[in-house]
């Protein structure tokens, strides 16, 4: 068995992550301006810091545009006096607190699951909260569902739509267009829903100081 090559950082801030799965290098900057240059097992490490420094103004001028909408959500954060977003609103609970919103997330996605799941005849095995950021839910094939805490952030008609998508996957295991018929059958405005948890992932992912 090969082993894994271990992964490193290139000069920048740069991590580099060497995958069996990819035949070309890749750069990606991540909603909270975090750079990753992933490239082939076998790659030599010469031929990524290549990569990175052609690529740099282009590095730059990402990670520029992500750093100004993290600055507008630390100016939003401050012209909301330190109080923290809670299904659409402001709430007075300061520094937006991990195990606030972990419990808050348990208490909404136990019950809207278990609404959903008696609509579509299916059951859930259990509900875990975790810090998800890539994606913010997951539905496994014994009917166990995640979802991340950071949803709770998300407006109410977001988080809803998010409980909905995974408990379609209790009857539709993929994104076939009859999954997309169920939830679109549980969650009307599901579309607006997903493009807001798409477009809004720094808003999610960021954590004030
Ligand atoms: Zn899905």
């Amino acid at each position: 068995m090969r082993t894994k090559r271990a992964n490193d950082s290139l000069p920048g801030g740069i991590a580099l992550v060497f995958s069996s799965r990819t035949s070309r290098l890749k750069i990606t900057v991540d909603s909270m301006a975090e750079v990753t240059l992933t490239a082939p097992s076998r790659c030599p490490r010469e031929r990524a810091v290549a990569f990175a420094s052609e690529h740099s103004a282009w590095i730059e001028s990402r990670r520029e545009k992500q750093r100004e909408i993290l600055e507008r959500i630390a100016e939003e954060y401050k012209a909301h006096d330190k109080k923290s977003p809670f299904l659409g609103g402001w709430i007075a609970i300061e520094g937006a607190s991990e195990p606030f919103y972990r419990a808050r997330a348990k208490e909404f996605f136990t019950a809207e699951c278990a609404a959903l799941a008696k609509r579509l005849n299916r059951t859930v095995k259990t509900v875990t909260i975790r810090d998800q950021t890539s994606r913010y839910g997951s539905c496994s094939s014994k009917g166990a569902l995640s979802f991340s805490f950071r949803i709770m952030k998300a407006p109410l008609f977001a988080a809803r739509y998010l409980a909905a998508h995974e408990c379609s996957h209790l009857v539709h295991p993929n994104h076939s267009a009859a999954f997309w018929r169920c939830v679109e059958n549980v969650c009307a405005d599901y579309r607006s829903a997903d493009r807001w948890i798409k477009q809004n992932s720094a808003f999610l992912r960021f954590d004030p100081q």
